[in-house]
């Protein structure tokens, strides 16, 4: 899966940048609400990148909309989104459907 380096989430966006830093400080991945600042730290094989910036997403989403969701669920959640996008096969969109 393609990781965005700018998208929305609910009116505001958001940046999505590496930092090699965050491996001295034991993290793989950091939201930064204020600054709408996503964090990837590049020592990681790339689907541990993209599942780390989907967690990343569902915690800006979490704070942006007050859900209160957990920090397991969001964990859990990720894992589960990632899966479902990069073990996907067919297209919805394909010619001949109806939308
Ligand atoms: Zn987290």
């Amino acid at each position: 899966m393609r990781i965005p380096t700018e998208f929305m989430i609910g009116g505001s966006t958001y940046t999505t940048e590496y930092n090699a830093e965050l491996r001295d400080r034991g993290r793989i991945g950091e939201c930064h609400m204020q600054q709408c600042v996503v964090t990837i730290c590049p020592y990681q094989k790339l689907p541990q990148q993209e599942e780390t910036w989907i967690h990343e997403v569902i915690e800006a989403a979490n704070d942006k909309f007050a859900l209160d969701v957990h920090h397991g669920a969001i964990t859990a959640l990720a894992v589960a989104i990632h899966q479902a996008i990069t073990t996907g096969k067919g297209d919805l969109r394909q010619p001949g459907n109806p939308c």
